[in-house]
């Protein structure tokens, strides 16, 4: 069991913020977030986009907003734990207690919900017997792309990730890039090398075909591929990856007993503190009367809840507002010297 003063939930630019201004005060915080990446929506669906209303940045782009983010908060040396969803909460007498899909359990006074729009899932194959697979021969994301080498796989999608991992994993394995239409919307310059690849042997191609059938034991044995007319493949696999894109889903913060209004959960603007004492919500997923949702909002509303978790995590001390122009606590946690 983790016992730390705030857990926060989203490593979006809010959550981020939210732990810079924890660790400010002197509370410690992890973050956990379902995506395997850093960053929220910013990183996920528009990391090249510029973005002209963050405060004394007349422009960056979403990934250089989620690197700065990052940036600030080196000094504190945060615990994230990616790729893991907070499934549980529940209430064990002061504390919280929260548990992720992986089984990390914490403890804790404080949590501050900065989900979002919800957790990002992938979108998944519609086959029901793909189920039985799923995080073994079925997958979603490429956490380990040894685990490939000398196995043949079969990549379904027709974006970037379909083409990229059809591209970098032809270099050690044996790979189908299977796509239900004739066109990819991947980069031109990739897509190119996949046709390639495919002349040279190196990528079987199948276009305008999609999944059909699983079969196998405990293992993936062989997939069936079927085509707009009806045509059907048999192709001996070890795994399959989907690339599909995400969905987002409120997902399991709609079970935590939270008072919840059209997939947001309102708050007080004092302490952005949810129905529920010691949790919190800001950002996107929180709502309140002239709530917007701006990256600048979710910054606000983080640094509140900051100081509203003091109270709970150190019942016996008073919390001080200090600038941290002139604080020498402030500059000793930043490891400023001076
Ligand atoms: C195309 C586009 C352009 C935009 N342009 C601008 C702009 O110019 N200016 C601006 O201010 N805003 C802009 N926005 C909005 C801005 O991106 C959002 O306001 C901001 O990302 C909200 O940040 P957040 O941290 O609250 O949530 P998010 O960025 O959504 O991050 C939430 C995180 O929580 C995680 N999560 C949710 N539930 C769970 C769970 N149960 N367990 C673990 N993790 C969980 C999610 O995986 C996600 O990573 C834009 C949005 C889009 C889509």
């Amino acid at each position: 069991m983790i016992k730390t003063d705030a857990l926060i939930i989203g490593a979006g630019p809010t959550g981020l913020f939210t732990a810079h201004q924890l660790k400010l005060i002197g509370l410690n915080c992890e973050i956990v977030d379902n995506l395997d990446k850093i960053g929220g929506q910013c990183i996920e669906l528009y990391p090249d986009k510029p973005i002209y209303d963050i405060p004394a940045i007349p422009e960056c782009t979403g990934e250089e907003l989620t690197n700065n983010l990052i940036e600030q908060l080196k000094p504190f040396n945060i615990k994230f734990h990616l790729s893991e969803r907070v499934d549980e909460l529940k209430k064990n007498n002061s504390n919280w207690e929260i548990k992720t899909n992986k089984g990390t359990k914490f403890s804790t006074p404080n949590v501050i919900i900065a989900g979002g729009v919800g957790s990002f899932e992938p979108r998944k194959f519609n086959l029901k017997e793909c189920q039985k697979y799923e995080n073994n021969s079925v997958l979603y994301s490429v956490k380990d792309k040894t685990v490939f080498k000398g196995k043949t796989v079969s990549i379904f999608g027709g974006g970037d990730s379909a083409v990229d991992w059809a591209i970098e994993l032809s270099k050690d394995s044996k790979v189908n890039l299977i796509h239900r239409r004739d066109e990819f919307r991947g980069a031109q310059l990739n897509v190119n090398k996949v046709h390639d690849l495919n002349k040279s042997g190196k990528i079987k191609l199948f276009t305008k075909y999609q999944l059909k059938t699983v079969n196998g034991k405990d293992n993936l044995e062989n997939i069936e591929i079927e085509s707009d007319d009806k045509e059907i493949k048999k192709l001996d696999t070890d795994y399959i990856l989907g690339f599909f894109g995400l969905i987002m889903q409120l997902g399991p913060i709609a079970d935590w007993g939270l008072n919840i209004d059209k997939k947001t959960i309102p708050v007080d603007t004092e302490k952005f503190e949810t129905n529920q004492k010691g949790i919190y919500a800001v950002g996107d997923i929180c709502n309140y009367p002239g709530k917007l949702k701006l990256i600048l909002s979710g910054f606000h509303e983080g640094a509140l809840a900051a100081r509203a978790c003091f109270k709970l995590a150190r019942p016996d001390e008073k919390y001080r507002f200090e600038f941290t122009t002139s604080s020498k606590t402030i500059k000793n946690r930043l490891g400023i010297k001076e």
